[in-house]
């Protein structure tokens, strides 16, 4: 029988050392638990084998993107070229507090090289462009630190460097990716039309898709094989607006639609979780003209299995 899908979620990112692996909630719902950042990755990284409902994605988020240099052959920059290069601010000094509360930037293909392991991987992200997020005062987002936004941006450039390592590890391993895109659109289609399109084996999913009807139909649809193109739905994202909701969901062939929560499970409850997937799962009846909750339930299964296997 069809379960639930949660095809994107999370768990907290927080600095704190106690970050064990967790345990994931018992519910009836196969996930893919994303990775953001080297922090939430700890808590998820040995998650694959304890629980055949959870799949596991590596990811560097743009909103962490910044935390990562690009080692050219030469020295590593030190820690404010690093931040001084991919960070954009017109004060200095609301610049320079960020960067010394910021940690020792990472180089991203050592990250790679010591974190990532196919045996303990699914999927790819989540990964992706952001035009709109600013920085919070302390540096990046943490969900037991919460702190006002500063008017630091992580330049697009750099975010794109992150976004395109990301897409070749994906295409070496043939690993399909969750991707993120805020207010960039062709950017982010023209790197997934170049890094990704040629590659057949890599399944791309837009995570709680927010461009236009006309990039939907006009650009991905157009361009993206259906079989390998997925957007999974949140209601907190895709459901704000019920009328424009109804119109992406109808103008979507079945086969790519995919649920999510992009929740924190560590930190959702039960109730919650399920509540937030059954109001995707009945939209998506209704607006795919589907007889039932139950069969819009057993089309987005379906679809979860041909997106990871
Ligand atoms: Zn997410």
């Amino acid at each position: 029988m069809a379960s639930y899908v949660d095809a994107h979620c999370h768990v907290t990112t927080s600095t704190k050392t106690n970050a064990n692996p967790i345990s994931l909630s018992d519910l009836p719902v196969v996930r893919c638990v994303m990775s953001n950042n080297s922090y939430d990755w700890q808590k998820i990284k040995n998650l694959k084998d304890s629980d055949p409902r959870t799949k596991v994605g590596f990811g560097v988020h743009p909103w962490y993107s910044h935390l990562y240099y690009i080692a050219d052959q030469g020295h590593p920059p030190s820690k404010d070229a690093h931040y001084r290069s991919v960070l954009q601010c017109s004060d200095t000094s609301e610049l320079e507090q960020i960067i010394c509360r910021l940690p020792e930037p990472v180089s991203l293909s050592d990250y790679i090289h010591t974190e990532f392991e196919i045996a303990s991987c699914d999927c790819i992200g989540e990964i992706g462009l952001d035009k709109l997020f600013r920085l919070p005062e302390n540096g990046f987002y943490q969900g037991d630190d919460h702190a006002p936004l500063s008017r630091v941006k992580v330049s697009v450039e750099h975010q794109a460097q992150i976004f395109i390592q990301m897409c070749r590890l994906a295409t070496i391993h043939s690993l399909p990716v969750s991707i993120h895109s805020v207010k960039c659109p062709s950017l982010v289609f023209d790197l997934c039309q170049e890094h990704l399109l040629p590659h057949s084996n890599v399944n791309v999913c837009l995570h709680s898709f927010t461009g236009s009807l006309e990039t939907l139909t006009g650009v991905w649809l157009k361009k993206f094989p259906h079989e390998r193109l997925f957007l999974s739905l949140s209601s907190y994202i895709n459901f704000k607006n019920l009328d424009s909701a109804a119109k992406l969901v109808q103008a979507l062939p079945p086969h790519c639609i995919l649920a999510e929560t992009d929740f924190t499970w560590d930190t959702a409850d039960d109730d919650t979780i399920i509540r937030e997937l059954d109001f995707v799962l009945s939209q998506i009846a209704l607006h795919q003209k589907l007889q039932s909750k139950q069969e819009a339930k057993e089309l987005i299964y379906t679809n979860y299995q041909r997106f990871i296997l």
